[in-house]
């Protein structure tokens, strides 16, 4: 069983480093610090599925609460084959943040099974999802850790979690996941939340920094649930005009602009926005580099690296992925006046609809899509400019700045609770 990470660098260790370097900017108080450092605490399970040839196989899964000093944690569920529990202790280091920054009264948490779905009968997998919640039921609850779907899991996924855990219980508590389907409780504008939370911090950008963004430039990489929705609401809100887009296959650029609704239909008809007409193929490398206004990396992790971050030539960079710019690269972007909205701001709108899902089924009454829209607004632009005037504050990079918000809001909480 892989119990620590093989990646390099580790992903926890990356997480511990990135939280000294900020608690030596605020001179965080040392005992707060090494509390900060660590989950509070983790679930490992062992979970014995029937498979679909008669044969029973053991998984192992594992779910990290993190920090709920500010409240119950929350945190998706990663179904992968290279599932560590580092980095499952890292996603939830940065979902404490995460909510931290966006002021949720949620702490962080994550969970994960070392499992491939791509090779599992949906049988297979509503198993294991039923298993999972038997073992990690015990510690979850809308009081206590709410889970979330994260890769390779999905809102039918939840909907079995949701309906094991209300055996568990003897009756129906839909606000212990969520991102479930809208006729389990789900929210209305859960879908586009991460992206939309995304353009509304791009919005607020252009202003502080004086960009005119209605027809401004634009570049994004990855076309699946965050950069579809970030070309479509960022050319309906911003008018952006979004000249480059990419998948896994390789890119497209047309300097008069891609129109969504064509490249979207071409993408579902084909697998992939190759090949759409009028447009020139470019590669994911040469996306990056694109003389343009703005940038969405919306696809992997570590894409703007110290190798290519001189060579980036967009004013804005909006990172909607987790973790697409590493540390040395951010110094250099840094360096040439880049403005990076980073990517636990950038992409809190989806943690935050959520947490509206979890406060509608409390209450069980639904609200509008208008209103879902407008209170995601505030939040968003609450959050970009507490990171905007501590970067000013501090002199330090936006990344770090984000990290300042959060963790004093954090620490704040563990010294009124009496815990340091
Ligand atoms: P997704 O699976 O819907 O889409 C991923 C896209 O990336 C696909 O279009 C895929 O083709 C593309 N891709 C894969 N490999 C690529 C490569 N080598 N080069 C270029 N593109 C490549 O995933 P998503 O939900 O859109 O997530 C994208 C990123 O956003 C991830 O980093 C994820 O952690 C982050 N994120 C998503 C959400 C959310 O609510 N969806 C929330 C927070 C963060």
């Amino acid at each position: 069983m892989a119990t620590e990470s093989s990646v390099s660098p580790n992903p926890f260790e990356v997480a511990q480093r990135q939280l000294d370097e900020a608690a030596q900017v605020m001179k965080l108080d040392p005992a707060v610090h090494e509390l900060l450092r660590w989950p509070l605490r983790e679930l490992h399970v062992t979970l014995p599925v029937k498979m679909d040839d008669g044969t029973t196989k053991i998984f192992h899964g594992f779910r990290v609460q993190y920090n709920d000093s500010r409240g119950p944690t929350k945190g998706g569920i990663r179904y992968h084959p290279d599932e560590t529990i580092d980095t499952v202790r890292a996603l939830a280091a940065w979902m404490t943040w995460k909510c931290a920054v966006v002021d949720i009264p949620l702490g962080g948490a994550k969970g994960g099974i070392i499992c491939n779905p791509k090779e599992m009968s949906q049988g297979e997998i509503e198993r294991l999802s039923r298993a999972y919640i038997r073992q990690v039921g015990r510690i979850l609850g809308l009081e206590k850790d709410v889970p979330a779907p994260d890769v390779y899991t999905n809102p039918q996924i939840m909907a079995w979690m949701a309906d094991e855990y209300a055996f568990l219980k003897g009756y129906n508590e839909f606000g212990v996941i969520t991102g479930k389907p809208l006729a389990l409780g789900g929210s209305a504008g859960r879908g586009d939340a991460t992206a939309r939370g995304g353009v509304y911090c791009l919005r607020e950008a252009g202003k502080a920094l004086n960009i005119d963004l209605k027809g401004a430039t634009t570049a994004i990489q990855g076309y699946g649930n965050a950069g579809t929705f970030a070309h479509k609401l960022g050319a309906e809100i911003l008018g952006l005009k979004v000249v480059a887009v990419s998948d896994s296959k390789g890119g497209i650029y047309n300097p008069d602009g891609l129109d969504y609704e064509a490249v979207f239909a071409h993408k579902q008809e084909t697998g992939s926005v190759i090949g759409f007409p009028g447009a020139k193929s470019i590669t994911n490398e040469e996306l990056l580099e694109l003389d343009v206004t703005v940038l969405i990396p919306a696809a992997l992790e570590s894409v703007i690296t110290a190798e290519n971050a001189d060579r980036i030539k967009a004013k804005l960079i909006a990172e909607l992925a987790n973790g697409p710019t590493t540390p040395d690269a951010d110094k250099i972007l840094h360096e040439k006046d880049a403005y990076v909205i980073p990517d636990f701001l950038c992409n809190a709108g989806g943690v935050t609809v959520s947490y509206f899902e979890m406060v509608q089924n409390a209450y069980d009454y639904y609200w509008e899509e208008s209103l879902v829209h407008e209170r995601l607004d505030k939040k968003m632009t609450a959050a970009f400019h507490a990171v905007h005037d501590a970067a000013k504050e501090y002199g330090v990079h936006n990344r770090m700045a984000a990290y300042i918000v959060a963790v004093s809001r954090v620490a704040e909480a563990v010294k009124l609770r009496g815990w340091v």
